[in-house]
C-alpha cells in the first residue's frame, strides 16, 4: 500500500457526516484511484468536484496546491452576480452567465448563503455612451435579460449622488453574493457527498492514459513546509523536501485558474502548449459614508476594453468599493495592488464622472485580482478581440475537460460551468462508457436522489 503524502483528506465544519478519509493506493489495482480529478479548488473547481461527486458512484479528488480552498482569483474579484449583458448572442460567457445567474440564485436562496440582487445601472454621460447603452438594452432584450431606461426624474430620487447626464440602464437581475460563504458551502457539500480534498498538494506532471493504461496519472508535490499566504500564490513550484506522489484518474478537469496554461503544457504536445496572459484589476476602498448608492453602478461599456470599466460595487455590509481598472502584468503573482499614481488619477477620473461627489482624499489601494488571459484580448463582445470562456474535452485525450480563460463572469458561471463539463464527459466522452449511472444523483445526507442545482 502507497499512502499518498501529498493528497490530505481535509475536516469541514458542518454536516453530520465524519470527515473524509480514504487510503490512498497506486499500486496493484485493476481500477483507478478516483473516477475524476479535479485540478484547482477555486470557485469554478468547487463546483465542478460538487457536481461530479453527486453522480453515484463517483469519487472525485479536488486537488489545490494552496492549504485553503479558494484563496486565489475567487477571492480576489467584484463578487457581482452578473445578468450577462456584454458577451455577445453565441458565447459560452452568455449562455453560462445566464443560466449560473439563475442557479446561484437558487442555490444561495435555499442554502441560506449570503447574496443580495441588488440590482446595477449602467450610466452614460454622452451621446456616444448613451448609443452603446441602446446597444446594451437591444441585447440584453434579445437574450431575455431584463433591462429598463431609468428616466432623469426617477433617477434623481433613488440616487441623487449618481450623475448619469445622458442616461442610465438598470440590470434588476445583477446581485451580490459572499463569495467566500459560496466556496464554503460548496466545500461542505461536495465533502459530505463523500469528495477528497487534497489541498497543499500542487500538481507537478500529469501523464494522459497509455495503451496499456487507461488512466490518467497524476503527481502532486508533497505538503510545503510553509504554505503559500492567499496574498502570494506561487506560480512555480515550490522548493520542497521529499518525493512526489501520484495518483490515477479516469478523468481530469483543469480548473487551476491562472495556472491553467500551465497545466494544458504538462498534457498537450507542444503545438496545442499555450501561453498565458494576465489582466490585473486594482481596486480601491472609499472610507467615507457619503456618498452611499445602494446600486452598482458602472461605466458605459468601452469596445474592447480588457474589463468593464472602474465601476462601484457593494459587498454584503453595504461598503463601496471602485474597480476594478486593467493593467497588463507578466506575472500571476504581481497581486499587489498597483500604486502607479497615473493609473490612480485615471481611475479617480472614471469614478468621479459619474459620482462626483466622491471625496477622492477618501479613496486609496485596496486590493488586486488578475484575469486569466489567453491573449490581449476584450472583456466584452463589442470591440475586436473578445475572449470567450474555453472548455473543452481536448481532442485526442479522452476524459480531459480542459478549462482555459475563465475570467468573469467565472464566479456567476460556476454552478453553470459544473453542468457543462458533467456534460461534456457524460455525452460521449470516456466517463460515459466507465460509468452508466450518471443520471442517479447523490445530495448530502441523502445516499441516492435525483436533484442538483436547478
Ligand atoms: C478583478 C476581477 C474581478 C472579477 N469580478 C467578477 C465578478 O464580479 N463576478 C464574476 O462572476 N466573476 C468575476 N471575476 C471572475 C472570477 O473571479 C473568476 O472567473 C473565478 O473566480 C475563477 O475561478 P477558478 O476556480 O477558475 O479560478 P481560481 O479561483 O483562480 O482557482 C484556481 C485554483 O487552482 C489552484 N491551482 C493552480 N495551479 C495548481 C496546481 N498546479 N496544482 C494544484 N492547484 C493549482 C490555485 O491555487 C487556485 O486555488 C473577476 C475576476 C477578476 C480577476
Amino acid at each position: 500500500m502507497n499512502t499518498l503524502r501529498g493528497l490530505r483528506p481535509v475536516c469541514h465544519s458542518f454536516g453530520p457526516t465524519p470527515p473524509s478519509t480514504r487510503l490512498f493506493s497506486s499500486t496493484g489495482r485493476l481500477h483507478a484511484d478516483f473516477t475524476h480529478a479535479v485540478v484547482g479548488a477555486g470557485a469554478v473547481g468547487l463546483a465542478i468536484a460538487k457536481r461530479l461527486q453527486q453522480i453515484a458512484g463517483a469519487s472525485v479528488v479536488l486537488i489545490e496546491k494552496h492549504g485553503m480552498v479558494g484563496s486565489e482569483t475567487s477571492s480576489r474579484n467584484s463578487e457581482v452576480i452578473h445578468a450577462g449583458l456584454y458577451y455577445g448572442h453565441d458565447s459560452l460567457k452568455t449562455k453560462l452567465c445566464l443560466k449560473g445567474k439563475q442557479m446561484m440564485y437558487d442555490y444561495c436562496s435555499r442554502n441560506h448563503i449570503s447574496h443580495m440582487n441588488c440590482g446595477k445601472w449602467v450610466v452614460a454621460q454622452d451621446q456616444d455612451q448613451l448609443d452603446s447603452l441602446e446597444d446594451v438594452h437591444k441585447f440584453a432584450g434579445s437574450i431575455g435579460v431584463p433591462t429598463r431606461f431609468i428616466s432623469a426624474e426617477e433617477a434623481k430620487q433613488r440616487e441623487p449622488d449618481v450623475r448619469a447626464e445622458a442616461g442610465a440602464l438598470e440590470s434588476p437581475s445583477t446581485g451580490i453574493v459572499d463569495s467566500h460563504g459560496f466556496m464554503q458551502f460548496m466545500h461542505g457539500e461536495f465533502e459530505d457527498l463523500g469528495g477528497i480534498t487534497a489541498l497543499a498538494s500542487p500538481v507537478t506532471r500529469i501523464q494522459a492514459p497509455t495503451a496499456g493504461n487507461g488512466d490518467w496519472k497524476i503527481w502532486t508535490a508533497p505538503p510545503q513546509a510553509s504554505e503559500p499566504q492567499p496574498s502570494s500564490p506561487s506560480a512555480a513550484v515550490p522548493e520542497l523536501e521529499g518525493e512526489d506522489t501520484s495518483i490515477t484518474a479516469e478523468t481530469i478537469i483543469n480548473s487551476a485558474g491562472l495556472y491553467a496554461c500551465a497545466i494544458n503544457n504538462m498534457i498537450l504536445p507542444e503545438e496545442r502548449h499555450r501561453t498565458p496572459f494576465y489582466a490585473k484589476g486594482t481596486y480601491f476602498s472609499y472610507s467615507k459614508s457619503f456618498p452611499n448608492p445602494k446600486t452598482l453602478i458602472y461605466p458605459a461599456p468601452i469596445p474592447g476594453h480588457g474589463g468593464l470599466g472602474t465601476h462601484l460595487t457593494l459587498d454584503m455590509a453595504g461598503r463601496v468599493r471602485f474597480g476594478p481598472d486593467v493593467e497588463w502584468v507578466d506575472s500571476p503573482n504581481d497581486l499587489a495592488p498597483s500604486p502607479n499614481s497615473k493609473r490612480f488619477a485615471a481611475a479617480l477620473e472614471d469614478i468621479k464622472s459619474y459620482l462626483p461627489g466622491i471625496d477622492t482624499d477618501a479613496v486609496s489601494l485596496d486590493y488586486a485580482g488578475i484575469r486569466p488571459k489567453l491573449g490581449k484580448l476584450g472583456a466584452v463582445a463589442s470591440g475586436k478581440g473578445f475572449q470567450d470562456f474555453y472548455i473543452k474535452m481536448e481532442e485526442g485525450y479522452d476524459g480531459f475537460v480542459n478549462l482555459l480563460g475563465i475570467e468573469s463572469p467565472g464566479l456567476t458561471s460556476s454552478l453553470a460551468i459544473a453542468e457543462e463539463v458533467y456534460e461534456i464527459l457524460y455525452r460521449g466522452g470516456k466517463a460515459s462508457q466507465s460509468m452508466d449511472r450518471q443520471e442517479v444523483i447523490r445530495e448530502p445526507g441523502k445516499e441516492f436522489g435525483i436533484g442538483g442545482d436547478q
